[in-house]
């Protein structure tokens, strides 16, 4: 029943921590995917509720009901195709090896060689680093949360670990994590926001409506450069 629309309070789930996409900021959330689904439940006309959780939890719990969105830099893939429904693109984001400032052997994802790599769960890092686990002859170590696998390898407790390209390089500028980025992007993920599979079609509609008219009169843009600039 779409019909209660204008009454029905939309839960979006949100990862934890994931700047510049989201943060925690005093008792507020800020970051492009918090504006951009504001902005655009603004322009459509829906109201919505913000559930922040461990990255692994949000598909899990879409699946269970607890959600009806998700906007947490999410790559759209098809294996999670078959479990929710994607807007279009509205990120072009890529998973990269990450590894310790002073680290000069490992320099791309060919040397990790007997290394063990640090992921964060339910990710597509993870499933990268767990798929390619035997041929890479990597071990693989599983986190909640970004901050908990970035502290893994500057810590030394592993050897690298595999991020999103925009989320780590906003780490690393925004403070000495005493990490850097090594080798070319492993792939071209891009992010999408998703709705309960078959479930919510006219909400998708109206998600996507949203987001190509933020895109056409510039809110997209400013969002976008608030946090990350020109
Ligand atoms: N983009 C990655 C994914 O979809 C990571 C998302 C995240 O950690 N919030 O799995």
């Amino acid at each position: 029943g779409e019909k209660a629309n204008s009454e029905k309070v939309y839960k979006v789930g949100v990862d934890t921590t994931y700047p510049p996409f989201e943060y925690k900021d005093g008792n507020d959330y800020k970051g492009i995917d918090i504006d951009l689904i504001n902005a655009i439940a603004k322009n459509q006309d829906f109201k919505i509720e913000l559930s922040p959780m461990d990255f692994g939890g949000i598909i899990p719990a879409m699946q269970a009901n607890q959600l009806d969105v998700a906007i947490a830099g999410m790559s759209i893939t098809d294996e999670r195709k078959k479990v929710v429904d994607f807007s279009t693109p509205y990120f072009d984001a890529g998973l990269t090896v990450v590894v310790k400032k002073d680290n000069s052997i490992i320099k791309s994802v060919d040397d990790l060689k007997g290394k063990t790599v640090a992921v964060k769960k339910g990710t597509t890092g993870a499933k990268y680093a767990v798929d390619n686990a035997s041929k890479l002859e990597i071990k693989v170590v599983q986190f909640n949360d970004s901050p908990a696998m970035f502290q893994e390898v500057s810590n030394g407790n592993a050897d690298a670990l595999i991020e999103d390209y925009p989320v780590i390089s906003y780490a690393i500028a925004q403070k000495d994590l005493g990490l850097k980025i090594v080798g070319d992007r492993l792939n071209g993920d891009q992010y999408g926001i998703a709705v309960l599979k078959g479930q919510n079609k006219d909400l998708l509609e109206k998600i996507n409506k949203g987001l190509a008219e933020l895109k056409k009169d510039g809110t997209y843009d400013k969002i976008v450069k608030t946090y990350l600039g020109e």
